[in-house]
C-alpha cells in the first residue's frame, strides 16, 4: 500500500527517503508512474514534449582514471588515443547548425571527453572561445564535473576560479555526466580513481553560485544497493535546494560490454538493469526529486520505445538529437543512428503530445 505516500504527492508534500524505499519495493509498477505522471503533468500542464537539436562531440578520448565501468577511454600513450583538431570539431559544428538554424545559444553541443593529462586550462579557454566567436547560435553545454576538477588541479587553480574562467571563455552550462552513484562506497568499487562525492557536488554548487545552469544524472544497475541509489537522490535535491541550479535530471543504467566491469560477476550480478527498472527509477526519481523542473528520457541507453513509455513516468523531455554517441556505444548500446529528427517528433506525437524545440536552458524555439 502506497496510499499515504499518494496523499503526500497529491498534497505537494516532500516524500521521505523511506518512503522511495518503500517505492522500490512496491511491485506495482503501474501505480508509481500515475503518480509520477500527475506530478509532471502538475509542472508541465500542456500537452508538450520538448527536445533539443544538438550534438555531442568528444574532443578527446585520452583519460588516465580508467573507470572500470567505462569502455570510451584510451589510456595515455595508446595509439587509439586522439585529440580531435579543432578545425574537425568545426566541421561537426557545422553539420549541427545546418539541421538547427540560426536562432542564438538555440543549437547544444554537450561536449566531453576523457582526462587528458596534455590538456590544460588554456585549451579549453582558446577552444570554447572560438566557437563562441565563430558559433553565436551554439550553446556550449560542456565538460562533466570530473573533467573540471581535473583541468582545475593540474592548471593549479580553484575549483571556483577554473569554472569562472571556462564560463568567461565561452562555457555556458555543465552536463551532469560523471555522477554515476554519488556515494563513495560505490565509486572505490567502480572508479576508485575518480572525484570523490563531495567534490562532484562542489562543482555543480559553484557553478550555480555563479549563476550557470547544470543538469544531474544518474548511472544506477551496477554494484549500488537501492539505499544508495536513493541516497544519490537525496544528494541531488539538497543541492537543488540551496540554489535551484539543476535543469533537468537523466537516468540510465550500466551497460556493460566491452568494460572491465561488465565481465567481473565477483563485484556485481552481471545483470543488465531491464526496461521496468528503468521506469520505476525515473519515476521514483520525479517523486523524489520534486525540485527538478525537467526529465529527460534516455532514448540512447533505453531504446526509442522505452523512451517513449517514460513520458508516461514522469519524464516531460525526449533530450536531445545528439547526432553522434560514442561513449555508450563502445560498451555495446547504439540507438543513435536511428534516431533522426523526424524520428523523434514522431515518437513524442504518437504517444499523445505536440512535439516542442527548446534550448539547453528549456526556453521553446521557433
Ligand atoms: S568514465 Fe570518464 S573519467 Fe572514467 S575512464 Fe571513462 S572517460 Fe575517463
Amino acid at each position: 500500500m502506497i496510499d499515504d505516500i499518494a496523499e503526500k504527492v497529491y498534497n505537494e508534500e516532500r516524500i521521505s527517503f523511506d518512503d522511495a524505499m518503500r517505492l522500490f519495493e512496491h511491485p506495482n509498477v503501474t501505480e508509481i508512474g500515475l503518480l509520477a505522471d500527475f506530478v509532471r503533468q502538475r509542472k508541465w500542464p500542456k500537452d508538450q514534449v520538448t527536445y533539443n537539436i544538438g550534438r555531442n562531440i568528444n574532443y578527446t578520448n585520452v583519460c588516465w582514471v580508467k573507470c572500470d565501468f567505462c569502455a570510451f577511454y584510451r589510456s595515455p600513450g595508446s595509439d587509439e588515443g586522439y585529440v580531435l583538431p579543432n578545425e574537425l570539431i568545426f566541421e561537426k559544428i557545422d553539420e549541427m547548425v545546418a539541421l538547427g538554424g540560426d536562432t542564438v545559444k538555440s543549437n547544444e553541443i554537450l561536449m566531453q571527453g576523457g582526462l587528458n593529462p596534455k590538456l590544460r586550462i588554456e585549451y579549453y579557454e582558446e577552444l570554447f572561445s572560438a566557437i563562441r566567436e565563430r558559433y553565436p547560435q551554439v550553446h556550449q553545454h560542456c565538460l562533466s564535473a570530473t573533467e573540471i576538477i581535473y583541468i582545475a588541479h593540474i592548471s593549479r587553480l580553484s575549483l571556483e576560479d577554473c569554472i569562472r574562467r571556462l564560463r568567461d571563455a565561452g562555457l555556458d552550462s555543465i552536463p551532469g555526466a560523471g555522477a554515476e552513484i554519488l556515494s563513495d562506497e560505490v565509486r572505490d568499487v567502480i572508479g576508485f580513481r575518480k572525484d570523490r562525492v563531495s567534490e562532484w557536488l562542489d562543482v555543480h554548487r559553484i557553478a550555480h553560485q555563479l549563476g550557470m545552469r547544470t543538469s544531474a544524472t544518474m548511472m544506477y544497475g551496477h554494484v549500488e544497493t537501492i539505499e544508495q541509489r536513493v541516497t544519490h537522490l537525496e544528494h541531488l535535491r539538497n543541492v537543488q535546494d540551496e540554489k535551484g541550479g539543476f535543469t533537468a535530471f537523466i537516468a540510465w543504467n550500466f551497460q556493460p560490454d566491452y568494460t572491465d566491469l561488465g565481465g567481473d560477476t565477483s563485484r556485481w550480478d552481471g545483470k543488465k538493469a531491464t526496461g521496468y527498472d528503468y521506469l520505476r527509477t525515473i519515476a521514483i526519481s520525479r517523486l523524489f526529486l520534486d525540485n527538478i523542473p525537467s526529465f529527460q528520457a534516455s532514448w540512447v541507453t533505453q531504446g526509442a520505445k522505452i523512451a517513449q513509455v517514460s513520458l508516461k513516468y514522469g519524464v516531460n523531455d525526449f533530450g536531445s538529437t545528439m547526432m553522434e554517441e560514442n561513449v555508450v556505444s563502445a560498451a555495446g548500446t547504439s540507438h543513435t543512428d536511428a534516431m533522426t529528427l523526424q524520428t523523434m517528433q514522431r515518437l513524442i506525437e504518437d504517444a499523445g503530445y505536440d512535439a516542442v524545440r527548446r534550448n539547453t536552458q528549456y526556453d521553446l524555439v521557433n
